[in-house]
């Protein structure tokens, strides 16, 4: 049934297809595996974008594909007012794997609604609030309230909603906004995030807002005390601390969770994309001495899915079986060592950024003025697809300069010793051509 499509069929569609999101490129997929994609030539490409982060555990892994298959034989959807085993699998291992304390879940099917889940919550429990503080270069998704507290292109026609919105400077160290250098800037970042709560908000803050590595805004790291500091705050002024670990949960970071990373445990942790290895499933994990939904406060028709939960319950147990963890941290240290004796040697390349298998790489015109190397990052996205390798990047081709590296955990040594060749092929051609 989906072996071939015609010309006109395909130009047909092109030219029906709404877009949304960011350039279209000219591939037509037609296999994945692991952390390969191949198009309808037949050509293969090693994906180090695993699919909007969402492969932690590779493509089409087969103990992912057998969960769902038997699942499929069985039903395939069901409203959420009744129980499914998959359900009630995934629900003990995700609460006993959680971050300490986090012992309540609600799914949903995307990142985004999973949001908006936190943030109606957060309101819940602090009524009284009237305030989101969310972070400069952060993202949370497309939807009216997630796009709110996230960084959107510039001049588009949605910012009239940001009113209960306050953005703060994160601990962005390459390009402090304070124009200091870290350590010794004490975190101002955090300093002035105090200010703000206690000298600018004309009212209650209700929840702050974070990704604890942000992904869309820049592929950004923090040091791990500002996490902690993050923390402190919220604590210290009876704030929601909700923490988006959409990319960042499931193995990327080489932890389960960034929250075991930084040691740092949110009010509400918000997961997507790796959870089920390819198939759509998002929700939250929230702290029990929280209150929760009441009748018709939050229910979505696709929320208890159980396809996507059975994916989800192979995935937990992929990851745990194949020890993927440890992998991404190993494979996260090679990669990033590599690219940093990169850096010593090209001019283009600002700074380098982990921690594990999220890695971005921050390309500049020159190192002195970090001047965004915007059209550069283009062009080296383009060049490493011509070479077979799908880099990502932040901001979308056009708008952004960290050119992102974070293939599914199962890449190969020979495919990431394969990226990093054509990584620095691409550098040196671009520095050729700018001298
Ligand atoms: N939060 C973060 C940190 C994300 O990276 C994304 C997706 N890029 C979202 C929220 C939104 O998730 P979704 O696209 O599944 O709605």
């Amino acid at each position: 049934m989906f072996e071939e499509i015609k010309d006109q069929e395909k130009r047909a569609a092109h030219r029906s297809i709404l877009e949304g999101w960011t350039e279209r490129l000219e591939l037509l997929i037609t296999k994945a595996s692991g952390a390969s994609l191949w198009d309808d030539t037949g050509r293969e490409f090693i994906d180090c974008t695993s699919q909007s982060f969402s492969l932690s555990v590779g493509a089409c892994h087969p103990q992912v594909l057998e969960a769902v298959q038997e699942q499929m034989q069985k039903f395939t959807h069901l409203q959420h007012v009744m129980d499914s085993i998959p359900l009630l699998q995934l629900t003990s291992l995700l609460t006993e794997i959680a971050p300490k304390g986090l012992n309540k879940v609600n799914y949903c099917l995307e990142g985004s609604i999973a949001v908006e889940a936190a943030m109606k919550l957060a309101i819940k429990n602090k009524p009284q609030g009237r305030y989101f503080l969310a972070l400069e270069h952060g993202y949370h998704g497309r939807t009216f309230a997630t796009m709110a507290i996230s960084w959107v292109p510039p001049g588009g026609p949605f910012p009239y909603y940001k009113q209960y919105v306050i953005r703060v400077p994160e601990a962005y160290c390459y390009r402090c906004a304070f124009d200091l250098i870290y350590p010794q800037c004490g975190l101002q970042c955090l300093q002035f995030t105090e200010h703000v709560i206690n000298r600018v908000v004309d009212g209650e803050v209700i929840a702050l807002i974070t990704e604890p590595v942000q992904g869309n805004g820049g592929q950004i790291s923090f040091p791990s005390e500002y996490h902690k500091g993050i923390r402190k705050i919220c604590d210290k002024y009876d704030i929601i601390y909700i923490s988006d670990e959409i990319q960042t949960a499931f193995g990327m970071v080489g932890e389960m969770f960034a929250a075991d990373l930084y040691d740092t445990v949110p009010d509400i942790l918000v997961f997507g994309k790796s959870i089920a290895g390819g198939f759509p499933l998002a929700g939250v994990l929230v702290r029990e001495n929280l209150q929760g939904f009441d009748m018709a406060e939050h229910a979505t028709t696709f929320s208890h899915f159980p396809l996507s939960m059975a994916a989800a319950v192979a995935t937990l147990q992929t990851l745990k079986k194949e020890k993927l963890l440890e992998r991404a941290r190993n494979k996260g240290f090679y990669i990033t060592q590599r690219l940093l004796k990169m850096k010593e040697k090209y001019e283009i390349i600002g700074d380098v950024r982990g921690p594990g298998l999220a890695i971005g790489v921050e390309l500049v015109r020159s190192k002195k003025n970090k001047e965004p190397a915007i059209g550069e990052s283009r062009d080296l996205i383009e060049k490493g697809l011509r070479k077979g390798v799908m880099f990502g990047i932040s901001k979308y081709p056009g708008l952004g300069n960290v050119i992102k590296i974070k293939p599914s955990i199962k890449i190969t040594d020979a495919q990431v010793d394969q990226v990093l060749t054509v990584f620095e092929e691409c550098i040196k051609e671009i520095e050729k051509s700018i001298s």
